[in-house]
């Protein structure tokens, strides 16, 4: 897996320090479950961040958000009730898909395209949710109301930033309008965290959107 794209340096100090939302801690642990370069980065900004906690002498400088999270995994009983995680799936939301992506329970969200929710454990800001887009197809043109975070976990797509694959993260907020078209062969499906509705430029796709659940 070649991956060219990853979360920006204040993305991971964000997850590496707890802030993120929610949402987007899911995206970027699972992208870090796929990324070796971004997990060392981490590690990195973890021990900074350890050297940083002068008034705690007793804290444990290696304990940063990877092994929080990895501890907070072996805790979590659903992840210990779904022990055989498919291999589509990383870890970071295996327990959400016991039956890897075949599995998933889709709901129409507009030609080609189609969305499922992943539940959160907290009260959070973000959405979090599977998307797919049918191998070929055009995603219809869209801004952002607010921060998306976008995961490829198969497939891949293009849009005017490049060729987005598995393991790659695409970042876009509020100002970026782009038009991603899936390339052939395989249905593209990514994990995207989103902090607000999309918005449409065609005044029919946005007449449809509550429609389209998007
Ligand atoms: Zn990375």
């Amino acid at each position: 897996m070649t991956i060219s794209f990853h979360p920006d340096i204040a993305t991971l100090m964000a997850f590496s320090a707890g802030t993120l939302e929610e949402a987007y801690t899911v995206v970027v642990a699972t992208h870090l479950a796929m990324c070796e370069a971004c997990r060392e980065q981490v590690k990195r900004i973890d021990l900074i961040g350890g050297a940083f906690l002068t008034s705690e002498p007793e804290a444990d400088m290696a304990s940063g958000a990877l092994d929080r999270l990895l501890a907070a995994a072996a805790d979590d009983d659903i992840a210990t009730r779904a022990p055989e995680s498919h291999a589509d799936v990383p870890g970071p939301i295996a327990h959400h898909l016991p039956d890897g992506l075949d599995g998933v329970r889709w709901r129409w969200s507009g030609p080609g395209v189609a969305v499922a929710d992943l539940p959160s454990s907290r009260a959070g800001k973000g959405r979090l949710m599977l998307l797919r887009v049918e191998a070929g197809r055009r995603v219809p043109e869209h801004s952002h109301g607010g921060q998306e975070l976008t995961l490829i976990l198969q497939g891949a797509y293009r849009d005017r930033f490049g060729r987005f694959g598995a393991g790659d993260i695409a970042d876009h907020d509020e100002d970026v309008e782009h038009q991603p078209i899936a390339e052939p062969g395989e249905d593209c499906i990514c994990l995207v965290a989103v902090d607000a509705k999309l918005s449409f430029r065609s005044r029919l796709v946005r007449t449809l959107q509550p429609l389209f659940g998007l």
